[in-house]
């Protein structure tokens, strides 16, 4: 069996018969909202610096219709939620509060009456063909697939950003998932064959052209499918030191500071603070090779640069990805880094076309024979972002 192997997408016939089975009645939509993979500036976004997410093809497709009421019932086919079917009434949500997976969907009602407006229920179904909880945004493609349909039936006139931004209020406030914008902003903003680089201090966002398909070029994606544990002790910690770095160089956010600034700092700040300085200064790296026309196998050493900066100073990488960035190169990709925030989560790993396969087996190989989990492995394509369907 092939060992790259790209998730098929949901049908839209089979989650309308969905909707109907559930709420006896036919949704008024279908809305679509990507999932992401960040090509480049890890923990950059909390200090004001830049990182370059693509959309993903894969995504999460959100079936609604408006109510006449306050309530908002949701209903979602994945196996990994412990409750699939909820029911919440808009008044009920409150920050700080959550309401577990439906958190993400319905906190985006929460948000959009925080901003004043009248908030009507809805009745949501919900598939998707990302995986939950491996770094690739799940999160953002439900909450922004949510805030799209939620802004189209209620008629709401608001920015791309501004969409974006409810979701994020919905995982910030209501799930308790203290995410930067980057995740939804590139689930709203994706555009099809572009890299979006967002300087996440003004927002701005520069579409950079990113076909590599046209220079014989696959981005891999390899989830090392490596459990997960005591995160958020090490996001907060992670933090924390950058807050810490910032003030003992005396600048508002690290964006603020160079890495000759960081002489004479304790030794674990100043390795926090370099990370995030370079891995920033390796966004705009790439989008400047991207943009002038260069080859793009010429970021392959900036992924490898990014990994071991990620490695060695920020310490947020796990044996697993250490082992599948490490064989993917040895394999033959041009450049391999962890990607998301860390311990565990996903590889990408920059590849000729028709070496994908031999990349991707290389990892499991390696995985396996160290009895990790075995890696699941597609290829990337950068997509369009959040729109409505049907
Ligand atoms: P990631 O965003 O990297 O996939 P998160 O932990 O941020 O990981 O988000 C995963 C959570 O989002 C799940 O545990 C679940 O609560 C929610 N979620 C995402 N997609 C779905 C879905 N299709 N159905 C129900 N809940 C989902
Ligand atoms: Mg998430």
């Amino acid at each position: 069996m092939s060992a790259v192997r790209t998730p098929a997408p949901r049908s839209v016939d089979d989650l309308e018969a969905t909707f109907r089975d559930r709420f006896d009645a036919a949704p008024d939509g279908v809305w679509f909202a990507p999932g992401r993979v960040n090509i480049m500036g890890e923990h950059t976004d909390y200090n004001g610096g830049f990182v370059l997410p693509i959309a993903l093809a894969e995504g999460t497709w959100v079936a609604a219709r408006r109510r006449d009421d306050d309530t908002v019932r949701l209903h979602t086919d994945s196996p990994d939620v412990p409750d699939p079917s909820a029911s919440v009434h808009l008044g009920e949500l409150h920050d700080g509060e959550s309401v577990g997976w439906a958190s993400y969907a319905a906190g985006v009602g929460w948000a959009a009456a925080q901003r004043g407006f009248d908030v009507p229920g809805l009745d949501i179904a919900v598939t998707s063909n990302v995986p939950t909880g491996a770094g690739l945004s799940s999160s953002a493609a439900l909450s922004c697939g949510t805030a799209r349909a939620w802004v189209d039936l209620a008629g709401w006139s608001l920015t791309d950003t501004e969409v974006a931004d409810l979701g994020r209020d919905a995982e910030n406030h209501i799930a308790g998932a203290p995410t930067g914008l980057m995740d939804q902003l590139a689930s709203v903003c994706g555009r099809s064959g572009h890299a979006m680089q967002i300087d996440t201090r003004s927002v701005e966002i520069t579409q950079i052209p990113f076909d590599l398909s046209a220079h014989g070029l696959a981005l891999l994606v390899i989830d090392s499918r490596a459990p997960h544990a005591l995160v958020s002790g090490e996001y907060a910690e992670r933090r924390r030191s950058c807050q810490e770095a910032a003030a003992a160089l005396g600048v508002p956010a690290l964006r603020d500071a160079t890495v000759a600034d960081l002489d004479g700092l304790p030794d674990l700040l100043l390795r926090r603070a370099r990370h995030v300085i370079t891995d920033s200064a390796r966004v705009e790296q790439v989008a400047a090779l991207l943009t002038d026309g260069s080859d793009p196998r010429m970021i392959g050493p900036l992924l490898n640069q990014s990994h071991l900066s990620m490695r060695d100073d920020f310490e947020i990488t796990v044996p697993v990805t250490d082992l599948i960035a490490e064989t993917a190169v040895r394999a033959g990709a041009y450049g391999a880094r962890q990607t998301g925030g860390g311990f565990g989560g996903c590889v990408i790993a920059l590849v000729d076309q028709d070496a994908a396969e031999t990349v991707a087996e290389a990892c499991v190989a390696a995985a396996t024979a160290e009895n990790f989990n075995e890696p699941a492995s597609f290829v990337a394509v950068p997509s369009d972002g959040a729109r409505r369907i049907s």
